[in-house]
């Protein structure tokens, strides 16, 4: 019912040359049996969509302005994204939240932006430790996704990443339980808010420290429709063993 989908995140990683690793993946998962996305940083995405043109790997950017164009130096619209190659777009990754004070309001208007360009929005939800630890997780989860996913969303406009802070680039990963958990809790709001139709549907990614040694178990989880990676995503030995485990 919800096609399996390993994303990988470059963030401000990589010039002409990383695309060699683009090449091998798409050489090497040519016949992937799960959906494939690498969102490298703005500079490459039109060199990386005519790369992968030939083969089923997607592209995206890793952020989009809300509006349509205007006067904001150094930003990047939506449609440009579009026109460079990419279908997809993270929205509130925790860096973009955390460095830039991106609100979930402007996340929001940013999504609005994603989707008028004809682009997929894959909006990045997560928890602090300190709000962990004061047993807060599920309260900031919902009131990130209330607040980050406009009314509009449908299976194929919309991909939620669920990334505990802390455990992005720090190779500490939740229990499954705990991972389970906050799927389960998402899926269960994206049904009362939208109905089953697009709440059972639309696709729930894992991120943070997800590693060729423990995706398989992470993908066992229920409600986890594959992962965002960062780190793990740069290199195609170690991007492909993931894409290899969620295609198992
Ligand atoms: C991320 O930044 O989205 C991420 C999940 O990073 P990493 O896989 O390196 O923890």
């Amino acid at each position: 019912m919800r096609r399996k989908m390993a994303a990988g995140n470059w963030k401000m990683n990589g010039t002409g040359d990383t695309l060699a690793e683009l090449t091998t993946l798409a050489n090497d998962h040519a016949q992937a049996g799960c959906d494939v996305l690498i969102c490298p940083p703005a500079t490459l995405i039109s060199r990386a969509a005519e790369r992968v043109g030939h083969t089923t790997i997607a592209i995206g950017g890793q952020d989009c302005h809300a509006a349509e164009k205007g006067a904001h130096t150094g930003d990047i619209s939506a449609a440009m994204l579009r026109d460079a190659g990419a279908s997809h777009v993270i929205l509130g990754h925790s860096e973009r939240r955390e460095n830039h004070g991106e609100s979930s309001e402007m996340v929001r208007a940013k999504a609005r932006a994603a989707w008028d360009a004809g682009l997929t929005a894959v909006i990045c939800l997560g928890e602090s430790l300190a709000e962990r630890e004061a047993a807060n997780t599920l309260d900031i989860i919902g009131g990130q996704l209330a607040g980050s996913i406009p009314d509009a969303a449908t299976a194929e406009n919309l991909i939620v990443a669920y990334e505990p802070i802390w455990a992005i680039g720090t190779g500490r990963v939740p229990t499954l339980d705990q991972i389970g958990e906050v799927h389960d809790f998402i899926r269960a709001r994206l049904e009362r808010r939208f109905g089953a139709g697009v709440g059972k549907t639309t696709r729930i990614l894992y991120g943070g420290s997800v590693k060729p040694d423990n995706a398989r178990d992470i993908f066992s989880v229920a409600n986890v429709d594959g992962a965002l990676v960062g780190g793990a995503s740069l290199k195609a030995a170690d991007f492909g063993a993931i894409i290899a485990a969620l295609s198992a």
